[in-house]
């Protein structure tokens, strides 16, 4: 494709995706002629790891509808720090003991719990209990029955609940789901999606603990290997068979470190899934009746790129920096709009159903394990 054509593709693509998928949901213009003017989300971090300190904050930065206001820490030496950094007032800071308190704050909105997987069900709940819309980091947490209390905590208490799967808002996601939405290529027919990285010295200690992460690597890379698969088939599996492999069981004596599984979707498509701490892995690769969309890389913090068969380039020029700012900025509209919440608390339920039966068919040798999904969890963009 010479320049100025691909560049034709881009914008079109840009204004056909986020046109429609997501600016139809997330007005531009909010905040502007809405009659809510300036009403801006206050968003509380709880957990300031590399994750916050890395991307969430520096997102929040550049949000529209929403920003940082508060931060919960267990760590007394980080709040002069982030204060000073983020500009945020002495009030709005917490730790894990006093957090409850924060349902008197005014100023914070939302939660966003983004500490090690098996805290997730605690901090979501007690931020539910205080009045306060919940974002949750993946995995939702670290079971079903947890993401239960959590969903359900959530509806007693009448706060809105999303999950910190920033892929979901992403445009090259979206455009995938564009093609199998419109049949460009005709029908999915086989779906592949890698996610996996070389875990180091350099990774916190708790990813390796099972009673703090929940498992290995498919509790933290796998889960985005489960979103990729189903919104690369366009429909909820239907049964799971998975293996599990060990390459160096001196290391992950406590977690999974190289999982693959084989899926059947509802609507017959059939797919291979492959997660690992030993391996890297960054792909999808979506196959059509008549050509085929890959996202390669599909869902590091960006850029993300890719291609189909027609020898077009999936990228989109006017992203911003941070896939998390129109992450939060879409959650934050959903609060105060109404518009599509795009990973909802059933979603992240949905995968841990996943995850559960992915254990069990190790467990089982390899069995194939059943899933009566319906349409749980898949979102209409
Ligand atoms: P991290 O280890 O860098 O940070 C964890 C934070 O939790 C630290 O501030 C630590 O002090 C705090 N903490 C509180 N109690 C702890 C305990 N008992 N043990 C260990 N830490 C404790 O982890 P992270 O990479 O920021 O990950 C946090 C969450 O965010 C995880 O659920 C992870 O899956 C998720 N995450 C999501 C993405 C994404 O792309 N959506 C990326 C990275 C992490």
């Amino acid at each position: 494709m010479d320049k100025m054509n691909r560049r034709t593709f881009n914008v079109k693509l840009t204004q056909t995706l986020i046109g429609t998928a997501l600016l139809s949901n997330m007005p531009l213009s909010y905040g502007l002629n809405s009659g809510k003017q300036n009403k801006k989300l206050g968003i509380a971090l709880v957990g300031l790891g590399g994750y916050s300190s890395g991307l969430l904050a520096p997102a929040l930065l550049k949000t529209e509808h929403c920003y940082l206001a508060g931060i919960v820490t267990g760590t007394p030496s980080k709040e002069k720090e982030w204060m000073d950094k983020y500009n945020i007032p002495k009030e709005n800071v917490y730790n894990y003991e006093n957090f409850d308190a924060i349902a008197k704050n005014d100023a914070i909105d939302a939660i966003y719990v983004v500490l090690p997987n098996s805290m997730h069900a605690e901090f979501c709940i007690r931020a539910a209990k205080a009045g306060k819309h919940v974002i949750c980091e993946k995995p939702l947490a670290v079971s079903v029955a947890e993401c239960d209390v959590i969903i359900n905590a959530c509806k007693e208490n009448g706060v809105k609940l999303g999950v910190g799967y920033r892929m979901q808002t992403d445009p090259h996601t979206n455009e995938i789901k564009r093609l199998i939405k419109e049949k460009t290529f005709g029908e999915v027919k086989y779906v592949n999606s890698d996610a996996g990285f070389i875990a180091g010295s350099w990774i916190t200690p708790w990813r390796l603990d099972k009673k703090l992460a929940g498992g290995g690597a498919l509790m933290d890379m796998g889960v985005y290997a489960i979103q990729s698969s189903i919104y690369g088939a366009g429909a909820n599996p239907v049964s799971i068979s998975a293996q599990e492999f060990s390459t160096k069981p001196d290391y992950f004596k406590d977690v999974d470190e190289s999982i693959t599984a084989q899926m059947k979707f509802s609507n017959n498509v059939v797919g291979n899934m492959f997660t690992s701490y030993n391996a890297n892995g960054n792909r999808l690769v979506v196959s059509f009746e008549r050509g085929w969309a890959e996202l390669n890389p599909c869902h590091s913090y960006g850029p993300i790129s890719g291609c189909t068969s027609k020898g077009e380039e999936i990228k989109f020029p006017y992203q911003p920096q941070y896939q998390q700012t129109i992450q939060m900025d879409a959650f934050a509209k959903h609060v105060l709009t109404g518009s599509t919440n795009f990973a909802p608390g059933e979603m992240g339920k949905r995968d841990i159903i996943i995850v559960e039966a992915i254990y069990k068919s190790i467990k089982e040798g390899g069995k194939s394990i059943p899933l009566d999904l319906g349409d749980m969890g898949l979102v209409k963009v």
